[in-house]
């Protein structure tokens, strides 16, 4: 089974992540459109990053490097990382290979930067209180 996204030609409607079983094949799997039993759907190509690789020329560090394969882009993201924590350069994400809808929430470079605050002390006692001691969010 392989999710394909299919579109409605007469309505519009947008059917996103159907599956289909691979030796059917999206457009001769496609559904017909909730608009009208008769209608068959359009499959919509998924057209990501890695179904059709270009090759470009980054600035790595300060180095053009041609990036000619996925291979060669994760080869040389893991190098940029490993010299980051010797103390050189920055590490290097291209976001628009590594990330799609699934995981754009995800930060590209480990956790979140975003600070964390304790607000309990270890014992569980809020740091904060009201002025006559008691906790603010207690009853
Ligand atoms: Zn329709």
């Amino acid at each position: 089974m392989a999710l394909h996204d299919f579109r409605c030609a007469s309505c519009g409607y947008i059917l996103r992540d159907h599956n289909v079983p691979i030796a059917l094949g999206a457009r001769r799997g496609a559904p017909s459109c909730p608009c009208s039993l008769s209608t068959t759907m359009d499959w919509v190509p998924q057209l990501g990053s890695f179904d059709a690789f270009t090759a470009f020329t980054a600035d790595v560090n300060g180095t053009p490097t041609q990036i000619d394969s996925l291979h060669t882009l994760r080869a040389v993201e893991r190098e940029t990382e490993r010299k980051f924590r010797d103390g050189i350069g920055q590490p290097l994400v291209w976001r628009d290979l590594s990330q799609n809808s699934s995981n754009r929430d995800v930060n590209s470079f480990g956790p979140s930067p975003q600070p964390t605050f304790e607000t309990h002390n270890r014992r569980g006692i809020p740091f904060i209180t009201r002025r006559d001691g008691r906790p603010l969010n207690g009853e």
